[in-house]
């Protein structure tokens, strides 16, 4: 019996050849440069920080080059697989705007003519390519069974010898097509494995786009290719659907990256051209001084729902994953206050070869960043998102009368230095309830306040229409005339003094907000109006 007519013996009907399917899928017509990638996911349901910012960087070098970001879903892993799991997974990176050029668009559809794209729909595709490995002795049927296999790793885990099947361990590798025949016609079970050419004492170069030029052992494992159930392993679907969906690059995490020289045999001994590889370092955590893994069991932050319940705007969390993503990335977005993320060129050489700490406190800060660059308008309208919600009761005094409420969210915004205190929508009403009678239920600490002196300020100078200026002006007017000077003079000449205008202002931003620390106190009290200031005075004066 010849390899062929064992290959036909287990593959006895397949209608194609390689060929076929490479005329199928021919080239794309792309322009030079452009990236096609994938973000590939078995079908969990469940997209994690890690998996967003894969996702995002491979969203992101696809698009500013105008290429291809497909989803191809990587279920042949049944166990993995679970209801709705592929819409959930689009509609979770819809959020943060991560769309697809092609690929699989729900459970049952699908765009794109480089398709199927759920690897279970594709068994036909590689069993023709498996048939033709074996035809051409590249692959063979391996009848060791899972406890066989497993002995061997003790055994080899025992004389601490390496793990896996190669050499004197592949045990079927050199049966002859009538023996294997036999032992398949006797219905004996078996997986297909790659009949590896490498030699583990001979090196291999292989090249990382983050971390360049790496050497590893050739590999001279007889990987598995085909599991029993016939669907195909990891490495051999990643090499079929690559090569046909003709991805450029290959950006995975780098719990892949000791599999690096498998793939690039693999791509060889099959002719094909391979793509570029680029392998992410996984988020790490400062977990009380010891730095680990984000976990999905142990952080709930690994969740992307997270974010979405913490009032985190989606763009803040994209922000800071571009920050993990390029070195150079924060700097420029520091720097560029109305760009969008879109305008930044990522460039492989910039992502970090280490892990990254993922840090909520930084997030937080970018975050701030990203508010104090939001118009009053966009501030309303995503807190009010937020709000309908998370908060039902604080939206109907949100929204009561919008205008006011979008007043509120401008005291110093939409100027050159704005404010940089709100980082989560949950922190809006935190920082202006005291502007709603409604929410206005002070718990005054106890502090030395002339109330006296405040009411005649109140009713003899305070005028709502005065420009900052005035408003100004006349609090150091009457200041001078009750013993408060500037502060310069006050702390020149501390004992001639009562105070200095400061600490009028102080008394009044305590009075009206019972805060200590404000916004402009000035824009405070214009809105407010004096009427609503007076009884504020007058409610304190009786607490
Ligand atoms: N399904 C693989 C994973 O989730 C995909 C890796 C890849 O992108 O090739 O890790």
């Amino acid at each position: 019996m010849t390899h062929e007519e064992l290959a036909d013996l287990i593959f006895p009907n397949i209608k194609h050849d390689i060929k076929y399917y490479e005329e199928k899928y021919p080239e794309r017509k792309l322009k030079e440069g452009a990236i096609v990638t994938r973000y590939a996911p078995s079908p969990t349901g469940f997209v994690h920080i890690g998996a967003l910012l894969a996702s995002f960087t491979e969203y992101s070098f696809a698009k500013q080059s105008d290429g291809v970001f497909y989803l191809r879903i990587e279920d042949t892993d049944t166990k993995r697989t679970v209801e709705n799991g592929i819409s959930n997974i689009i509609r979770d990176l819809k959020d943060f705007d991560i769309t697809f050029t092609e690929g699989a668009a729900n459970e049952n559809a699908e765009t794109g003519s480089y398709g199927p794209y759920i690897q279970s729909k594709r068994k036909e595709i590689y069993h023709t390519f498996i048939k033709e490995l074996i035809k051409e002795g590249k692959a063979y049927p391996c009848f060791l069974s899972e406890e066989e296999v497993n002995e061997i790793r003790e055994r080899q885990e025992k004389h601490k010898d390496r793990i896996g099947i190669y050499g004197k361990y592949a045990k079927y590798r050199d049966l002859t097509p009538d023996e294997a025949a036999a032992k398949i016609k006797n219905g004996e079970e078996y997986i297909i494995r790659f009949k590896s050419p490498g030699s583990f004492y001979k090196k291999v170069k292989c090249t990382d786009l983050i971390r360049g030029e790496l050497e590893f052992p050739e590999n001279d494992l007889d990987i598995p290719i085909m599991k029993q159930d016939g669907l195909p392993t990891y490495h051999f679907a990643h090499l079929v659907d690559d090569h046909l969906m003709h991805t450029t690059h290959v950006i995975r995490g780098d719990e892949w990256l000791s599999s690096l020289p498998i793939h690039i045999q693999l791509f060889s001994y099959c002719g094909f051209k391979a793509p570029k590889y680029a392998h992410i370092s996984p988020l790490l955590k400062n977990d009380n001084g010891v730095v680990r893994k984000l976990s999905k069991r142990k952080d709930s932050e690994c969740a992307v729902s997270y974010y979405h319940e913490m009032g985190i705007p989606n763009e803040a969390v994209k922000l800071y994953l571009a920050t993990i993503m390029n070195t150079n990335f924060e700097e420029w977005y520091l720097q560029n206050k109305d760009k969008q993320i879109s305008d930044f060129t990522f460039s492989f050489k910039k992502v970090s070869k280490s892990g990254a700490l993922f840090d909520l406190e930084k997030l937080g800060n970018i975050s701030k960043t990203y508010f104090s660059r939001l118009t009053k308008e966009e501030v309303y309208e995503q807190t009010k998102t937020y709000l309908e919600e998370f908060d039902k009761e604080f939206l109907k005094v949100f929204t009561k009368n919008p205008e006011y409420t979008k007043a509120i969210l401008n005291i110093e915004r939409e100027q050159k230095k704005p404010r940089k205190d709100i980082g989560k929508y949950s922190d809006v009403k935190k920082l202006i309830w005291y502007m709603f009678d409604e929410e206005f239920k002070p718990n005054y600490e106890d502090k030395d306040i002339n109330t006296n002196l405040l009411q005649d300020y109140l009713e003899n100078y305070y005028n709502e229409e005065d420009d900052k200026n005035t408003w100004f002006n006349k609090i150091a007017e009457f200041g001078s005339k009750n013993g408060y000077t500037s502060v310069k003079e006050y702390k020149e000449n501390p004992d001639k003094y009562k105070g200095h205008v400061g600490d009028i202002c102080e008394m009044l931003r305590f009075v009206i907000t019972s805060l200590t620390m404000t916004p402009d106190l000035y824009e405070i009290m214009r809105l407010l109006g004096k009427e609503r200031i007076m009884k504020r005075l007058d409610n304190f004066k009786n607490k």
